[in-house]
């Protein structure tokens, strides 16, 4: 038996090393300095990560990514900004549940959710919206893999004197973004993603001059401003904080320090992306983006024409071997999702490969053997 129970090919929760997991095995007080020192540790490692300047501060707060998204939207944006959604897939839609829910002024870009920006609709789009203080958008869309070009969007929101508020949960600590930009504003990422930490925590990457600015508050325990400004004063949090999940993440960026940091990371990724391309490309099976729009983190692949494959059935097939993959949600039906991020290794792949491997060969059988054997 594998040492893993699941072996997570997903968007996220992710698996996490053994020494993660054995950080989060104890008690703290919050108000400790052990807890307080914890804090300040951790907003200076998410600023180091980000290599960004003295002029960013990272806040943290409890929940998953979505917590952090809700958070940067409602907290940065007053009742006279206007914000430009550039929606191309599940988590850019998102975004637009949260400023319906918050009242956020808004207007939304909808673009094809498998490919990544279209840099002259985008412009035309911020020309069309005279009121657009604010653009928002994904790094990348985990929900069919594709990676959107966030330096264009940069450059299109300085050039238009506009605030960028990026989603980069699924790239923070692998794919890096211009925090000198003048226009970027706001990130938002998580714990539980390229850095390997447990799910449950997650922050707001945001100026200080942004962050020093008071808008009066739509929510009380996402105001980022609020909970900057306990922080920044006394060096605790507003609400009880996330403890073990925060010594875990601790554990997991010194992992992430100790194997290389974000280079190495990236390496690392891109080398586990080929390896399992190359082998389900053996098994009959492609990626349904188009590589220029694929970044190696996770993939939407579909069988070819020949290749017998049923979905569901292949779900059931992996699950029962504790191999956990993804359906796609939208867009391509007959399809499924593989993630290489968080704590795996090329023999899981392998394992996968290889689980692949016998699903296909089963499902070719033709049905009178298979009556037979
Ligand atoms: C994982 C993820 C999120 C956060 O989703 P949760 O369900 O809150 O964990 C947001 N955006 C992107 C792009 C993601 O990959």
């Amino acid at each position: 038996m594998h040492s893993k129970e699941f072996r997570l090919f997903t968007p996220g929760p992710l698996n996490t090393s053994m020494q993660v997991r054995e950080a989060a095995g104890r008690d703290l007080g919050s108000r400790s300095p052990t807890a307080i020192h914890l804090s300040a540790q951790l907003r200076e490692e998410i600023v180091h990560i980000a290599e960004c300047d003295e002029s960013w501060s990272a806040v943290p707060l409890s929940g998953s990514g979505t917590f952090a998204v809700e958070a940067m939207l409602c907290s940065l944006l007053s009742a006279d900004d206007h914000l430009l959604i550039i929606e191309n897939g599940v988590y850019s839609a998102r975004m637009l549940d949260i400023c319906h829910i918050h009242s956020i002024s808004h207007s939304v870009l909808k673009l094809p959710p498998h490919q990544g920006f279209d840099l002259g609709l985008i412009e035309r789009a911020i020309k069309q919206t005279p009121l657009v203080t604010h653009i928002a958008a994904v790094h990348f869309e985990t929900a069919l893999g594709v990676i959107n070009d966030i330096d264009g969007l940069t450059q299109l929101a300085n050039a238009y004197g506009c605030q960028l508020l990026i989603d980069a949960i699924s790239t923070f600590g692998v794919l890096p973004l211009d925090y000198s930009a003048p226009s970027l504003c706001a990130v938002a990422l998580s714990a539980n993603k390229c850095l390997h930490g447990l799910p449950g925590l997650a922050f707001v990457l945001a100026r200080k001059d942004v962050l020093a600015t008071y808008v009066p508050p739509r929510t009380l325990s996402l105001d980022i401003k609020a909970h900057a400004k306990a922080l920044d004063s006394h060096g605790q949090w507003l609400f009880t904080p996330p403890l073990q999940i925060m010594l875990a993440l601790k554990q997991a960026i010194d992992e992430y320090h100790q194997q290389g940091g974000r280079h190495a990371r990236h390496h690392l990724y891109t080398q586990r992306m080929a390896h399992l391309l190359s082998g389900m490309e053996r098994l009959g099976f492609s990626p349904m983006i188009e590589l220029k729009f694929c970044a190696p983190l996770i993939v939407t692949l579909a069988p070819n024409p020949g290749t017998q494959c049923e979905i569901d059935k292949l779900n059931e097939f992996l699950f029962q071997r504790g191999l956990v993959i993804y359906p796609t949600k939208h867009w391509a039906v007959n399809s499924f999702r593989i993630g290489i991020m968080g704590e795996l290794s090329i023999q899981d792949i392998d394992d996968l490969l290889a689980a692949f491997a016998e699903f296909t060969s089963q499902s070719a059988t033709p049905p009178l053997l298979k009556f037979f054997s």
